[in-house]
């Protein structure tokens, strides 16, 4: 039989677990602490409600277990919605177990209530309020599961539950009987599903990956291992399958009755889950083995209650998980070679046989480890090398890091110089732009003084040629003055008609020169 491997995906829901070590507490955690912190709310709650509904609609949950469908569904009808919650959440607290005696005993007389009555069919609880089905359910399985929120089934499933034709485990909800199975506890035991239930005590969990199921090898029905120990149905018998004759522990199931063995069983549950096991899961399956195998009287089973015992020693001493892993898994295929060997040996061999058989496999197993260890070393001088390869590389990459940082400072450097140029070439700029303004300013300061100072000599031009025009004029002047006087003294003198006529001539040419 395979490891258990259902219901993986169901580990949010609920359980009723009957095993000691209940590993899907979420969901149940989750419940109660909701419960814990609702209890004083609902209180105080319970009395604002309780408040609004006249004494005598008032419902209790004995009135629910105890009368008939169609009244409660009357009275539930009018009923607020909070005060239902209110119902539902009580009998959670009822159910949840920590109340101490007195919710226990309030529990068994619901419970008994509902289990005697006889008018809860199907006929009548299609017609049942949807609370009001959910409350019997969960009375008549004891599972708080159905009062939950978040939990919803249809009224159909809820009926089915009800009257035992559908699993109560929320997780399967397998129609039942699951296949129509003929066997025993099938047909006879109400409510149970031969996919998810314990065979002894009809309990289910959801542990998975676990030696703490054993699956029947023939009708695949399980039980807790903890429940087949406790009954005897694990026990030392001849496995006649097997073929070997040999006595060695077996798994008798109470379903079909017959057996299975459990030495393989336990091996494939390790090479297919330990890997996956923490340490507390690891110590806990070998512990399980421990128990499994502790009367143990063949030789394999003996050796594998000692390694298991011995692992669980060192575990406590310190080893680590990994390899107490590898120690156990190493040990069940040395258990496998041992007995592949001994089929081939067979029995009845003589002993010189015998021995030259062993040392052929004894030669063999050699040859094949030396292979072994050649490849390996091979694959070992292939990865260092590889490694040096890889630490060369890593130098190369170093070294180019470096040069390249090199590079970048020099850059860096060239940059900030030609920077530095730069600013200095336009200081200079600068500087002669306002050179140049400033020449210019001179140079119209200065064309403007020329052009002062031109028109200024040509006023002195004229005014000095004037003056020596002037002058001259006046020369003249006098020279004519002083001539004429020169003249009419001699005219006094000397009267000659010819000199006069040169007179005239003169007179007209020094007034043509004046003019
Ligand atoms: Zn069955
Ligand atoms: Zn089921
Ligand atoms: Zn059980
Ligand atoms: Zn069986």
């Amino acid at each position: 039989m395979d490891p258990r491997l259902a219901f993986n995906q169901f580990h949010e829901s609920p359980t009723e677990s009957a095993s000691s070590r209940d590993t899907s507490p979420t969901a149940n955690a989750i419940m109660e602490k909701k419960l814990e912190g609702g209890k004083a709310e609902s209180d105080c709650f319970e009395q604002s409600v309780v408040r609004r509904v006249f004494t005598s609609d008032k419902i209790s949950l004995y009135n629910i277990a105890d009368e008939s469908v169609d009244i409660i569904f009357e009275k539930m009808q009018v009923l607020p919605n909070e005060y239902l919650e209110l119902l539902k959440s009580r009998l959670r607290i009822i159910l949840d177990g920590t109340g101490g005696s007195q919710h226990r005993e309030e529990f068994m007389l619901l419970q008994k209530l509902v289990q005697s009555r006889s008018d809860l069919t199907a006929k009548t609880l299609v017609r049942a309020h949807r609370v009001q089905l959910e409350i019997l359910v969960a009375i008549k399985m004891g599972i708080q599961a159905f009062l939950h929120p978040n939990v919803s089934l249809s009224q159909t499933s809820l009926v089915e539950i009800f009257l035992y034709k559908r699993c109560r485990n929320i997780a399967c909800q397998n129609q039942i009987p699951v296949d129509d199975c003929p066997c025993e506890i099938c047909s006879n035991r109400n409510g149970f599903c031969n996919v998810c239930m314990c065979t002894i005590c009809t309990k289910f969990d959801f542990e998975v990956n676990t030696c703490r199921w054993i699956g029947c090898d023939l009708c695949s029905h399980w039980t807790h291992t903890d429940c087949a120990i406790r009954d005897g149905l694990v026990c030392m018998g001849n496995f006649t399958r097997s073929g070997t004759g040999q006595a060695e522990m077996l798994f008798r199931c109470k379903a079909c009755n017959r057996t299975s063995e459990l030495l393989g069983w336990v091996k494939d549950v390790f090479q297919h889950c330990a890997p996956s096991w923490d340490r507390a899961a690891l110590m806990t399956e070998l512990d399980i083995v421990c128990r499994i195998f502790r009367g143990s009287e063949d030789v394999k089973g003996r050796k594998l209650f000692c390694q298991c015992e011995e692992l669980i020693e060192k575990m406590k001493g310190g080893l680590v998980e990994l390899m107490a892993c590898r120690v156990i898994l190493m040990f069940f295929q040395e258990l496998e070679a041992d007995s592949s060997k001994n089929l081939e040996l067979g029995e009845g061999v003589a002993p010189r046989e015998a021995c030259k058989q062993i040392a052929e496999v004894v030669h063999e197993a050699v040859r094949k480890m030396e292979m072994v260890a050649e490849e390996k070393s091979r694959m070992l001088k292939k990865a260092r090398m590889a490694l040096e390869a890889c630490d060369n590389e890593l130098e190369d990459k170093a070294r180019e890091v470096a040069e390249l940082k090199l590079e970048r400072r020099s850059r860096k450097q060239q940059v900030e110089e030609l920077e530095s140029v730069m600013k200095l070439k336009q200081a200079e700029a600068d500087m002669f732009q306002l050179k140049a303004d400033e020449a210019r300013r001179e140079a119209e300061m200065f064309q403007k003084i020329a052009l002062a100072k031109a028109e200024k000599s040509e006023d002195d031009y004229a005014t000095r040629y004037l003056k020596i025009k002037l002058s001259e004029a006046e020369a003249e002047r006098q020279y004519l003055i002083r001539k004429i006087k020169l003249r009419e003294s001699s005219r006094s003198d000397v009267h000659n008609s010819s000199t006069n006529s040169d007179c005239h001539l003169r007179e007209r040419n020094a007034a043509r020169k004046l003019a």
